[in-house]
C-alpha cells in the first residue's frame, strides 16, 4: 500500500518551496570542523540579547509548567501605551512572520490576489501561495518598491498588498509621503500590510512609520518585530497593529498560545531597555559606514540601505565568493532566490566581524576564479 501525498495535499503547496534561512553557525562548524565562524546572514543583533531580557527569561523560567497568558495582556498593554494605540488593535505573533501569515490566511483564498514587489521579503510570496491566491509582483525601481507599478496591479479581486519598509534584502525604503499617497489611492477593500521590521534602525529624513495613518485608514496594518533591533530573534515574537475588527479576526485564527511565556517576558523587559536599543542603533550606524567604506575601497557597488544589512554587487561572482566565504568561516546570504544573482546580502555585525568579512572578501576577490 502506498499513499500519494502529491494527490492529497492542498494544491497551493505544489508551487511552494521551503523558506531558506541563513546557514546556522553550528551547521557550518560541523561541515568545516572549525570553531572560528562569523554569521552575518540573518540580520540578527550582533550585540547579543539585552540583559534585562535574559533576566526576565530566568525569572519566567519558574513558571515553565504553566501555559502562557494566551491574551498576552501585559505586553499588549505596554505596546499600546508606547505606540499610542488601543490594546485591542494589537495582534501578537510567533515572530511577525506569524502575523504576516495570519493576515494571508484571514484575507486570501482561491479567486483573489495579493500584490507585492519584485525583490521583496519572500515570506509574503510563501503566505500568498499557500492560500491558493494569485501572487502579483510588480517590477522594482532602483531595487526598491515602485508603488505606482504596485497600484497598477490592484483590481477588484485584490485583498492584500505587502510593503516592506525598509525592504529586506534590498534595504531600500519609501518616504512617509509616498506611503501616505499610496494609502490615499487604495480602495477600502484592499488591506495594506506595512512591514516595519527594521523601523528602529532607520535614520533617513524622509522616512516615517505608518503608525499614525492608522486612524485614517482602517485598511492599514503595521507589523513590527522583536527579532532585529530588540535582539530576540530566537524567541519568535512580533506583532501587528490594525483596526480592532481585523485584530479580532486574526485573534480567532491564531493558535491559542502562539506567543510563549519567555518571549512575552523578554519582550516586555527589552521595551524598558532604552540604552540597549540605542546601542544597537549606534553600533549598526557605525558598522554600516564601515561596510560602505570597505565596498567603496574594493570598487564594489552596493544598494544604499536603511536597515541593519546591505546588498553588495559582485557581478558574475556572487555565488562563487559566497562559497569561498563559507569555506573561510564567514556566513553571508546569497539572494539569487530574490532575483538578485549578482548580489550578496551582508548583515552589519560588530566592528571586528565587519573587518574580518571585508578582509576575507578583499583576499578572495584578489585571487580570482573558482579554486
Ligand atoms: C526579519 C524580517 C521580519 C521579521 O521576522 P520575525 O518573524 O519577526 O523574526 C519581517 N519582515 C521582514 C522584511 C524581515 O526582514
Amino acid at each position: 500500500m502506498s499513499t500519494d501525498f502529491k494527490q492529497l495535499v492542498q494544491p497551493g503547496l505544489h508551487q511552494l518551496l521551503p523558506y531558506e534561512p541563513g546557514k546556522p553557525i553550528d551547521e557550518l562548524k560541523r561541515e568545516l570542523g572549525i570553531d572560528d565562524i562569523i554569521k552575518l546572514a540573518s540580520n540578527e543583533n550582533p550585540l547579543g540579547p539585552s540583559r534585562l531580557a535574559t533576566q526576565a527569561i530566568a525569572a519566567a523560567g519558574a513558571d515553565l509548567a504553566r501555559y502562557p497568558d494566551g491574551s498576552g495582556y501585559r505586553l499588549k498593554h505596554k505596546l499600546a501605551e508606547r505606540l499610542g494605540v488601543a490594546a485591542g488593535q494589537i495582534t501578537l505573533g510567533n515572530g511577525s512572520n506569524d502575523v504576516l501569515e495570519l493576515l494571508a490566511r484571514t484575507l486570501l483564498g482561491p479567486g483573489v490576489n495579493a500584490v507585492v514587489s519584485d525583490h521583496a521579503f519572500v515570506v509574503y510570496q510563501l503566505a500568498v501561495t499557500a492560500q491558493q491566491a494569485e501572487l502579483r509582483s510588480a517590477p522594482a525601481r532602483d531595487w526598491g518598491h515602485d508603488l505606482d507599478a504596485m497600484a497598477a496591479l490592484v483590481d477588484d479581486d485584490t485583498r492584500l498588498v505587502f510593503i516592506a519598509n525598509p525592504n529586506n534584502p534590498t534595504g531600500t525604503w519609501l518616504s512617509r509621503a509616498e506611503i501616505e499617497a499610496f494609502m490615499a489611492r487604495m480602495p477600502a477593500s484592499v488591506t495594506v500590510v506595512l512591514d516595519e521590521a527594521y523601523e528602529e534602525y532607520v535614520d533617513k529624513p524622509d522616512y516615517g512609520s505608518g503608525l499614525d495613518l492608522l486612524p485614517r485608514y482602517p485598511n492599514l496594518v503595521i507589523t513590527r518585530t522583536f527579532s532585529k533591533a530588540y535582539g530576540l530573534a530566537a524567541l519568535r515574537i512580533g506583532f501587528g497593529v490594525s483596526h480592532p475588527d481585523l485584530a479580532d479576526y486574526l485573534n480567532r485564527l491564531r493558535q491559542p498560545f502562539n506567543a510563549n511565556s519567555l518571549a512575552l517576558a523578554a519582550a516586555e523587559a527589552v521595551l524598558d531597555d532604552a540604552a540597549y536599543l540605542q546601542e544597537s542603533i549606534t553600533v549598526n550606524a557605525a558598522g554600516m559606514v564601515q561596510m560602505e567604506n570597505g565596498f567603496k575601497r574594493l570598487g564594489l557597488e552596493y544598494i544604499p540601505s536603511a536597515g541593519n544589512f546591505v546588498a553588495v554587487a559582485i557581478p558574475g561572482r556572487a555565488a562563487e565568493i559566497n562559497r569561498r566565504l563559507l569555506a573561510e568561516g564567514v556566513i553571508v546570504r546569497p539572494v539569487a532566490g530574490y532575483g538578485m544573482p549578482d548580489h550578496l546580502r551582508v548583515s552589519i555585525g560588530l566592528e571586528s566581524e565587519n573587518r574580518r568579512f571585508l578582509e576575507t572578501l578583499e583576499r578572495l576577490l584578489a585571487n580570482g576564479g573558482d579554486s
